[in-house]
């Protein structure tokens, strides 16, 4: 079954939209430790594709050099183990010093990416996202993880690259 990944650094929604991705089913926990801690995989499907989604986080608090550590060994393992990732950026808080090194990361990877702008909750914030072309990854979605809109157009595009 394909493997789908979402990174991005802590806040951006990556969580939210994993449950709203495999809600009424159910998240298996990796229990072993160091890079894989808190990494949660789950099962889904959209237009009759079954595919299995991966939520990274479990980052280790501390330094920001720890943290953009741990984000990284977090994207290179998804660069490994996934067919698909899904980049998360916030469209609040627009783009950080980490949001550009994941991208530095993923631009290095032949694995198709999909650059995701999250918490797009009205039309209103539409045009705020377009600064995201700034990480040179191309194209991106505009969805809101807690309402839902957009996550319809994204996965339409999604399960066509599994
Ligand atoms: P993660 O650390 O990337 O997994 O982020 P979470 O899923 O834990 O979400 C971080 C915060 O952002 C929480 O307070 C969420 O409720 C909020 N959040 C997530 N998605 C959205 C969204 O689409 N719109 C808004 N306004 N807030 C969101
Ligand atoms: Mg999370």
């Amino acid at each position: 079954m394909s493997i789908v990944a979402i990174v991005g650094r802590p806040n951006v929604g990556k969580s939210t939209l994993f449950n709203r991705l495999i809600q009424r089913r159910e998240a298996i926990v990796d229990a072993t430790s160091g890079v894989t801690r808190d990494r949660h995989y789950g099962k889904t499907d959209w237009n009759g594709k079954e595919f299995t989604v991966i939520d990274t986080g479990g980052y280790v608090k501390g330094s920001d050099d720890v943290f953009q550590d741990e984000i990284d060994k977090q994207v290179v393992l998804a660069i490994e183990e996934s067919d698909v990732i899904l980049f998360m950026v916030d469209v609040e808080s627009g783009i950080t010093g980490m949001d550009e090194d994941v991208a530095n990361l993923l631009r290095r990877s032949d694995k198709p990416v999909f650059l995701v702008v999250n918490k797009v909750d009205s039309a209103t914030r539409v045009a705020d996202a377009t600064e995201f072309y700034a990480l040179g990854l191309g194209e991106y979605y505009t969805l809101s993880s807690i309402n839902g809109s957009g996550t319809g157009e994204l996965l339409d595009a999604l399960v066509e690259k599994l």
